[in-house]
């Protein structure tokens, strides 16, 4: 039972051998099957589902999927709970050109090498605006996920797909990419019996860690504490920047640092990254996180104030009622988590709620930080350990052109997370 995820249902894992895939891919070439080459979202969503990530999808939603996931949040089947649209677009003319139609098995490729083989059985269209709607809760093109769906061609393709050519997962994020039948032989060698989730896009201050250490105690629960059998994965959502993000490898690597540098340790803490462009989708996109979580072998997952959240779009709590909501088609448990802060009259990092100081309260303010690491000037240790902070300008000089946080340079030139090489 142990590589089940969402839903109750197996660990998918869509993968063909390489021998076979090079034959697969000569048959189909002679058989002049048609071809057509993804955009990154797309080969990242292959790999993702190829991989059991989203369990139990097995390939792209068809419009029946997709207009159940919109109204219902659950899949076709009326039952599984699944809350984000995972869709694969493609223009009028594309189709046109490729020929691509119902029920043809397409080689598809990612920078002109063999990634995958689909078998299309569903061409469709969506009103794209009712998508928005239901999905996230607003029709207004500055939400980020919004334009993410206004921006989709105008025909979808639905069915299964089968990756040939597993992806070659670049420097520095080799070692923390951990597919979910991976990440639970990990968590069998551990001995871990609960792990909880720490959904992460930053670099961690102390407020963060404290975060982990809170949720770690809260996921131990009424468990002995005589060997280490809770533990806390820091799964870093790799994926489409926005100018201003922290870099995908500062994030990676600090959090990685505060377990090397002792402050977790072994026994109790692990980073991996898992490949998604955020939809910024708040309450819906604490569901998908819900069902991504279940599929990596986890069994709590911590959610904070606005989840997932951009802009004023959701309440603080409103993925806290969605979570309730569907709360019965998700088999992970979530951990809710006040706001950690630094009490200047403890002299220590607090919780919300915790001490009587409210007044004296410092919240970690997102423009201070930011301003800490432009300056490069080494804070306090109670806002960053200081080899956390070593981390963050490191990454920033061998990583970001000189900077911690995206910028279009930084978009133009950065080392790929992942490529697909010839198949041979
Ligand atoms: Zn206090």
């Amino acid at each position: 039972m142990e590589n089940i995820g969402h839903a109750g249902r197996e660990i998918v894992e869509r993968i063909m051998p390489k021998d076979v895939a090079i034959k697969r891919v000569a048959e189909l070439r002679a058989a002049k099957a048609k071809e057509y080459d993804v955009r990154l979202q797309i080969a990242t969503e292959i790999i993702d589902i190829a991989y059991g990530f989203f369990t139990p999808l097995e390939g792209f939603m068809t419009k029946a999927d997709v207009t159940a996931v919109c109204d219902n949040i659950t899949l076709a089947d009326g039952k599984t709970v699944w809350s984000i649209p995972i869709v694969f677009d493609i223009s009028e003319e594309e189709l046109k050109s490729t020929g691509i139609q119902k029920d043809d098995t397409v080689i598809l490729t990612y920078t002109g090498n063999p990634l995958a083989i689909f078998d299309v059985t569903d061409v469709f269209t969506l009103d794209k605006k009712d998508v928005a709607m239901k999905v996230y809760a607003t029709t207004e093109e500055k939400h980020p996920g919004v334009k993410r769906t206004y921006n989709y061609k105008d025909k979808f393709l639905g069915g299964k797909i089968t990756l040939l050519n597993p992806p070659k997962i670049n420097p520095p994020y080799t070692e923390f990419w951990l597919t979910p039948l991976m990440m639970r032989e990990r968590f069998k060698e551990k001995g871990w019996v609960r792990i909880v989730n720490h959904q992460t896009r930053n670099v961690p201050h102390t407020g963060h860690e404290w975060l982990c250490k809170g949720a770690w105690l809260q996921t131990y629960g009424e468990l002995s504490i005589e060997k280490p059998i809770v533990g806390v994965l820091v799964n870093a959502i790799i994926g489409e920047k926005r100018v201003g993000d922290y870099i995908d490898e500062a994030i990676i690597l600090t959090h990685d640092k505060l377990r090397t540098a002792g402050y977790f340790g072994e026994h109790n803490h692990m980073t991996s990254c898992t490949l998604w462009d955020m939809r910024y989708a708040g309450p819906r996109e604490a569901v998908f996180h819900a069902c991504l979580r279940t599929n990596l072998g986890l069994t709590h997952h911590m959610y904070g104030r606005d989840h997932a959240g951009v802009g004023s779009y959701y309440g603080p709590y409103d993925a806290h009622h969605m979570l309730a909501k569907v709360r019965d088609g998700l088999n992970i448990t979530p951990t809710y988590s006040m706001n950690w802060l630094y009490c200047p009259h403890c002299g220590e990092i607090t919780s919300e709620g915790l001490c009587d100081h409210k007044k004296e309260w410092q919240k970690f303010s997102g423009t201070v930080v930011r301003s800490i690491i432009i300056d490069g000037v080494k804070p306090p240790r109670l806002i960053y350990r200081p080899e956390v902070f070593d981390v963050i300008m490191e990454t920033a000089e061998k990583y970001g052109f000189g900077s911690a946080f995206v910028t279009e340079d930084y978009l133009k030139r950065r080392t790929p997370v992942f490529t697909i090489e010839p198949l041979k």
